[in-house]
């Protein structure tokens, strides 16, 4: 069994005026990753939206320190962009479908995701989103070492920073046996 990992595909990390875009790469994945979403939906594959929130003003988060404010909970800036949001719209009441809320680049981290994988025979993670470099990678290295298989869509991810977009493909298939795709 397997399920499609959406990770931060949001207005805030995507759009021009996003509050930590990744700008153009980021807004060149949207038709890839909306087909991919719908495709997995369909065929009744699991299908989770790991989407960072963080409150304003957090000094205990260590973001805080590292990055602008974004992805403030109860802001526009945490909407799916663009026709990735129709698609959950359309969706969202499926049982195979799942937003969760997640505070660190991880999508295992402080959330229930392997329990939802575990329960539902899951051991196949594919992943697509933003930025490759920060939260697909750490989702990948978590999803790794708890032993699922992974797979990543080279034209569903993307970051603000090429250099490290391209490091993190290599990464998941040299060092995390990932099919990169
Ligand atoms: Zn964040």
């Amino acid at each position: 069994m397997k399920a499609l990992i959406n990770i931060d595909y949001t207005y805030d990390f995507v759009a021009d005026a996003g509050a930590l875009t990744c700008g153009k790469p980021g807004q060149a994945i949207e038709e890839k990753i909306t087909s991919l979403t719908k495709e997995f939906i369909e065929q009744g594959d699991y299908v989770v939206f790991a989407i960072d929130v963080h409150d304003k003003g957090d000094e205990f988060h260590p973001e805080t320190k590292l990055f602008p404010p974004h992805n403030l909970r109860g802001t526009a800036g945490r909407d799916l962009f663009g026709s990735l949001q129709e698609v959950y719209e359309a969706h969202k009441e499926r049982e195979n479908v799942l937003y969760l809320d997640k505070s660190r680049y991880s999508a295992f981290a402080g959330t229930d995701l392997e329990i939802k994988l575990r329960e539902r025979g899951i051991t196949e993670v594919h992943l697509a989103g933003v930025c490759t470099d920060i939260c697909v990678l750490h989702t990948a290295v978590d999803a790794y070492n708890k032993g699922f298989k992974i797979v990543i869509y080279k034209d569903a991810v993307a970051s603000f920073n090429q250099s490290g977009h391209g490091w993190a493909l290599g990464h998941f298939e040299q060092s995390l046996g990932a099919l990169v795709k």
